[in-house]
């Protein structure tokens, strides 16, 4: 296969605007933590990119006074409508800063630019513009017909989409009514900080959004803190049963979206090409840093050479480097430690027997790189089968029969995405009811809305983020889903 040879296209870095040190944001100001200043790095070139001024947990407690105050005196009482208004804003400015917002994403992160460009920003403006629209529609959402805000929700969320998370997070809370306090990951703190300038040039009225930067003790302290009436966290399991075992018994309402093994699942009548690139984008997007990606591959027999033969043909054609080129398809890890924990988990594939692929693609001498991987050979009892890599690692198992593939498929702690390739119509809706999955994806994988809701079964956690039944995470009633017979009159 002929091999494009490619110029250089950076990005300029000076689109990013990044400065040399960040403040927190809480009661509608930009202030200095108590915590110290910490550097973040970004990864591509292990230099450091911008000191941030890290929270104590004293200011953790003005944060969640200001996000109280901001409750109590102004967005409770505000309509509908006009909070719609100020998610709409946002939602413009995300737009209008769209190009700076990649460049910070892409330096402090490691993705690709053409992944923040092109993904990222563009979905985090939309789950603002999405949820704008139901600001002033609660009463007609299917939850009765005046349902209320819980109060002052505490986020906490991890470094894979530092602005897409934060997104996740605020435009759902915003619109059903309550104010919030939120922590990003340590290493990537920059993009949620610029969206924080942002929001304050939306006019948010102070304290509505409050921003506390820091590590995993100031987010254990946040959710944790009394003055927070709900909790929603994204990251690990691990740390996801530490905060349900914590709060067992408060009465906060709490959504986890925590880790994934998904299976992307090839029957031997998928048209092969496009189910490569399916794959390919199933677990090679964003390093394969996607709690939700296709990592373990599940082929029918009869197909698994062509189709394994094809994938390693196309995997060779990925251009791993510098992520501000425009060019670069893999970009880098986001963290040293990651590195480690990648090639400390493709190690273990080694030694219990799997076949290790590497691509030939040339990897930089500087910066956190992993070159795309692609283990054959491998069972179901295997540590790459069962545990989540969080890199760019492909583990393929085969199988014979649909409830074979059924059952292995579903032979996994998690239970977050799914994906199945086949032409037969009647085929993907019965093996789409068939996994214990929140999303299954039907000849295509990793595509976004918010429209649409995301979430877990099993350890992938609870509760729904997106959709109509993403609201109901940030309303008080008992029907996470929201039934339509609920609808008001
Ligand atoms: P993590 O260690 O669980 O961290 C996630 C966030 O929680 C970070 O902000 C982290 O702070 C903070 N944190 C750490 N310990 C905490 C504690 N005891 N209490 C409260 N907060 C705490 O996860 P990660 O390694 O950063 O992220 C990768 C994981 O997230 C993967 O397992 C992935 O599958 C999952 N994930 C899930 C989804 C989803 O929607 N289901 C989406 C993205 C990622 P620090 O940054 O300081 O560590
Ligand atoms: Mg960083």
């Amino acid at each position: 296969m002929p091999v494009w040879e490619y110029a250089p296209a950076p990005e300029s870095a000076a689109i990013g605007r990044i400065k040399s040190r960040y403040q927190m944001f809480v009661g509608g100001r930009f202030v200095d933590g108590r915590g110290g200043d910490v550097p973040t790095i970004n990864p591509a070139t292990e230099e450091e990119l911008a000191t941030v001024s890290w929270a104590s947990t004293d200011d953790v407690d003005d944060a969640v006074r200001a996000a109280r105050a901001a409750y109590d005196t102004v967005w409770s009482k505000m309509s509908g409508l006009d909070r719609g208004k100020y998610l709409f804003r946002i939602a413009r400015g995300i737009a209008e800063r769209a190009r700076e917002l990649a460049v910070v994403e892409t330096m402090d992160n490691g993705k690709p630019i053409k992944e923040s460009r092109d993904a990222d920003v563009p979905t985090a403006a939309a789950h603002f513009f999405y949820h704008a629209g139901w600001a002033d529609k609660l009463a007609h959402a299917g939850f009765g017909p005046h349902p209320k805000s819980l109060g002052v929700a505490g986020q906490v969320i991890p470094w894979n989409f530092p602005l897409l998370m934060a997104a996740w997070k605020i435009a759902p809370a915003l619109a059903a009514g309550n104010t919030v306090v939120i922590k990003p990951a340590e290493s990537t703190p920059l993009s949620i900080l610029v969206l924080a300038e942002i929001m304050a040039d939306a006019g948010l009225p102070d304290g509505v959004v409050n921003i506390v930067t820091g590590a995993g003790d100031i987010g254990s302290y946040l959710v944790n803190h009394p003055g927070v009436d709900k909790v929603a966290f994204t990251g690990s399991t691990a740390v996801g049963k530490k905060i349900q075992t914590a709060l067992a018994g408060t009465g906060k309402k709490v959504t986890l979206e925590l880790g994934g093994k998904a299976a992307n699942i090839v029957f031997d009548d998928a048209p092969v090409d496009q189910a490569v690139e399916g794959i390919v984008n199933g677990v090679y997007f964003n390093q394969g840093h996607v709690c939700c990606a296709g990592t373990r591959l599940l082929v029918q027999e009869s197909v698994a050479d062509e189709v394994i033969g094809k994938l390693q043909d196309r995997i060779a054609t990925l251009r791993l480097g510098d992520p501000m080129d425009k060019n670069t398809d893999i970009g880098a890890i986001n963290s040293a430690q990651q590195l480690s924990k990648i090639t400390e988990l493709s190690a273990v594939g080694d030694e219990e027997g799997a076949q290790r692929w590497t691509s030939p693609c040339p990897v930089p001498d500087k910066g956190f790189f992993f070159p795309p991987t692609v283990f054959t050979n491998v069972s179901q009892s295997m540590r790459i089968a069962r545990e989540e890599i969080f890199g760019p690692v492909l583990s393929v198992l085969t199988f014979r029969t649909p409830d074979e593939a059924v059952a292995k498929a579903n032979n996994t702690p998690y239970g977050l995405s799914a994906g199945i390739w086949t032409e037969k119509g009647s085929r993907i809706l019965g093996m789409a009811a068939a996994m214990r999955a929140g999303v299954v994806w039907a000849n295509t994988f990793n595509r976004f809305d918010p429209t649409a809701a995301f979430g877990g079964y099993k350890e992938s956690g609870f509760g729904r983020e997106g959709g109509r039944s993403g609201l109901a995470a940030y309303l008080d009633t008992d029907d996470e889903t929201g039934s339509d017979e609920g609808t008001a009159a």
